[in-house]
């Protein structure tokens, strides 16, 4: 099959070098680890960026040449530019995929296409989450079976700071008592956007086979649909006007 889906898989990758922990369980970096699970898609085109690499790695001619972009970010939100982020919004408007993961609800991009405070409660206890496929037509879980687990997470409870989802996909329980709104589709401009909770850096969540047949399902379901850009602004009449 040939190579139909360009997918850039930016992480900040700091995590890993300055807590010990994180680097056992990520030893390549969260984003490898992200990346691994995609190449495993012989359709899926796939490459790396990181926060300390020029412009985030994330050039204009990388934005162009992308067609979905996985963002995981967390401890260094704040030290992404004003104006990659406004470069990654522009390609969400014009039609580029975008999957937010776990922390990533607190990042720049995330907010800005939002426009909420993307706030919610969490909560670090080593606890099994279980996810809930409660839109079992949608091609995000598409081989996933009624609910998954994974046997140790960390908490997000609502409520989650979000306009409503276009379409929620997966709900999760936690055994502390929590749900969460773990899958949520939302579309902006010609662009689609997946948020999906779950990938604490200090669990081995993205070598999961589930977690990465979601993500997998995802880049699929957010790529660009081949449709033309939306004209907009003034436009001469498609019909003589006699009036
Ligand atoms: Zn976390």
């Amino acid at each position: 099959m040939s190579k139909s889906i360009n997918v850039t898989v930016w992480s900040e990758y700091r995590h890993e070098k300055s807590h010990e922990e994180v680097a056992r369980v990520y030893p390549k970096g969260m984003h490898e680890a992200i990346a691994e699970g995609l190449r495993a898609y012989p359709e899926y085109s796939v490459r790396t960026a990181t926060l300390d690499e020029p412009e985030h790695g994330l050039t204009q001619e990388v934005l162009d040449s992308t067609d979905v972009l996985t963002w995981w970010g967390h401890m260094a939100h704040h030290e992404v530019s004003d104006a990659i982020v406004e470069r990654v919004r522009q390609r969400v408007w014009a039609g580029m995929g975008l999957i937010v993961l776990h922390s990533g609800h607190f990042s720049k991009i995330f907010k800005a296409l939002m426009g909420t405070g993307c706030n919610l409660k969490w909560r670090e206890a080593n606890e099994k989450e279980r996810l809930w496929v409660i839109n079992p037509g949608h091609p995000i879980v598409a081989g996933i079976e009624e609910y998954f687990e994974l046997p140790h997470e960390e908490m997000y409870g609502e409520h989650f700071d979000i306009p409503a989802p276009d379409e929620l996909v997966l709900v999760s329980w936690f055994e502390g008592g929590e749900i969460f709104r773990s899958g949520c589709c939302f579309t902006r401009g010609a662009g689609k956007i997946f948020y999906f909770r779950p990938g604490h850096e200090t669990y081995p969540t993205y070598f999961d086979a589930n977690v990465r047949k979601v993500i997998g399902n995802a880049v699929r379901w957010a790529a660009p649909n081949g449709n033309h850009e939306p004209i907009r602004g003034n436009v001469k009449p498609l019909e003589i006007i006699r009036s």
